[in-house]
């Protein structure tokens, strides 16, 4: 099994009962990755934060590959 990691303390989720669910990731090659929280730390996980770094990174990527050729 995985050590889950929570998204809000960067803590391990040791027991999986106090493990959330708080977003599905797209993976860029794969079926994409759950993120986990600890169930007190759930309500805090901010998704849009991650959401608009992935938006940024995203657009470095494609900006790399335009300027390729
Ligand atoms: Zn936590």
């Amino acid at each position: 099994m995985t050590l889950q990691v929570c998204r809000y303390c960067d803590g391990p989720i040791i027991d999986p009962d106090d493990a959330v669910a708080v977003a599905h990731e797209m993976g860029m090659s794969g079926p994409g990755w759950t993120v986990w929280a600890h169930a007190e730390h759930a309500a805090l996980v901010d998704p849009d934060a991650d959401a608009d770094a992935v938006r940024i990174l995203s657009h470095v990527l494609i900006v790399k590959a335009l300027r390729q050729d």
